[in-house]
């Protein structure tokens, strides 16, 4: 019988682990997306949509699936998914690897100005300037409603939720993105300051290099803290570890 890997997903990484593995008929893997974005890019192979309902969910749906082995290839601000994956590893008694790319690092020429948060990143605003480009993703935009000084261009994937900054223009793109692209774009819209998660990873860096070249600070927002257990920074890694594994 196959040994079942269940990919926690919503990454490049994860799809990259999906093609990866795909086409060996010894391993069966079931990828997992949280079902946030209308029209997500799927993965290679058996994909799963939809949150697991906690925890001790996971855990049951783990032995209902027979899985062998979890690589948690989310988002690294992906925190509430991340800690149910080491819960329900824990209950289930399966493996568990956290596949992180590693986070950005200030170049020569970067104005950086590190967050603890949203919140902090919020508050550090208006004394960096009034236009504000803000590609912290959808979920967070909230914390900036209430800043009716500034003017945001925003950019999100899909839609955004009020409340929204009462003064913003809102962009629909997901990348990548080109820093040609990213310089025209702060361009036309006068940006002043960028605010940006320490995603990491190529598909967005090109905001950086953009505002580095403009002058621009940029507020970046630290990650969550890792989870004590196995984390492996590329996806070959997590292949070796894979295969070390089943
Ligand atoms: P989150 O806050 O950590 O998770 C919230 C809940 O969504 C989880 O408790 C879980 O529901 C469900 N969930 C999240 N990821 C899932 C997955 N891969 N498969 C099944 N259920 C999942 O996550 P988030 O920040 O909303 O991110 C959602 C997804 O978007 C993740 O897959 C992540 O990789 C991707 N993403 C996030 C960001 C970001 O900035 N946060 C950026 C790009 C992509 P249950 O408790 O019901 O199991």
């Amino acid at each position: 019988m196959s040994a079942g890997v269940l990919i926690l997903g919503g990454t490049g990484e994860a799809r990259r682990l999906a093609a990866a593995l795909a086409g060996r008929p010894e391993i069966r893997v079931v990828s997992s997306l949280a079902g946030r974005v209308n029209d997500p890019r799927l993965p290679e192979g058996e994909v799963r949509v939809g949150g697991f309902g906690g925890p001790d969910r996971m855990a049951v749906w783990l032995r209902d699936q027979r899985i062998r082995a979890v690589v948690d290839a989310t988002h690294p601000f992906a925190e509430r998914i991340t800690a149910s994956a080491v819960r329900a590893t824990e209950l289930a008694g399966v493996p568990l690897l956290v596949l992180r790319r590693p986070g950005w690092r200030p170049e020569e020429g970067d104005d950086w100005r590190w967050a603890r948060s949203l919140e902090d990143a919020a508050a550090s605003l208006p004394s960096l300037g009034r236009r504000v480009f803000l590609t912290t993703g959808r979920q967070g935009l909230p914390v900036f409603a209430g800043l009716d000084a500034l003017w945001f261009l925003i950019r999100t994937v899909d839609p955004p939720e009020p409340p929204l900054p009462a003064h913003h223009h809102l962009i629909l793109d997901r990348g990548p993105y080109t820093p040609d692209g990213e310089r025209s774009l702060m361009r036309e819209h006068r940006i002043d300051v960028l605010v940006t998660k320490d995603s990491g990873g190529t598909m967005t860096v090109a905001k950086l290099a953009a505002a580095r070249t403009l002058g621009l600070p940029v507020v970046v927002v630290h990650r969550p803290p890792l989870p004590a257990c196995h984390v492996a920074e590329t996806v070959e890694a997590a292949l070796t570890w894979l295969h070390t594994l089943l």
